[in-house]
């Protein structure tokens, strides 16, 4: 772990597939998330160049394969965000208020999903992971 870690500087593949093993993989992922206390966790934090993440959703803890953004509103707003990956390390990071996404879900469904504020939020930072992309990049 740490940004020096070139797997998280890397831009992940997509999945081919909603695999038994994608599924594996998922429940790994929320485990290794809620030990940690997070919010969200990508594959690369654990290792894995693919495009999978896990992230709270509304309260509900929801798994996206192949997220991307489709839509995202001008407006900005600016909070504090962490990392699991960068533990101790606190930054201002602006993020879009309104963002809409497509992904696939554990069942191999596509789905397109309206997001706001803290769910907005905790979703484009996982996609940064899935982009290389840390919080330590927004700082001034
Ligand atoms: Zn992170």
């Amino acid at each position: 772990m740490g940004e020096d870690n070139p797997i998280l500087r890397k831009k992940t593949k997509n999945v081919p597939a909603v695999t038994k093993e994608v599924k594996k993989l998922i429940k790994d992922m929320v485990e290794t998330m809620k030990k940690a206390d997070g919010v969200g966790l990508a594959a690369p934090q654990i290792g894995l160049s693919q495009r999978i993440c896990v992230a709270m959703i509304e309260g509900k803890l929801t798994a996206l394969i192949n997220a991307k953004i489709i839509k995202k509103s001008k407006e900005k707003e600016v909070d504090q965000e962490g990392c699991l990956s960068l533990p101790g390390i606190w930054v201002q990071v602006p993020r879009h208020v309104d963002i809409v996404i497509t992904f696939t879900d554990e069942k191999g469904k596509k789905q397109e999903r309206q997001l706001l504020h803290f769910s907005a939020r905790v979703v484009q930072h996982e996609l940064d992971h899935l982009d290389g992309v840390l919080i330590v990049d927004y700082a001034a």
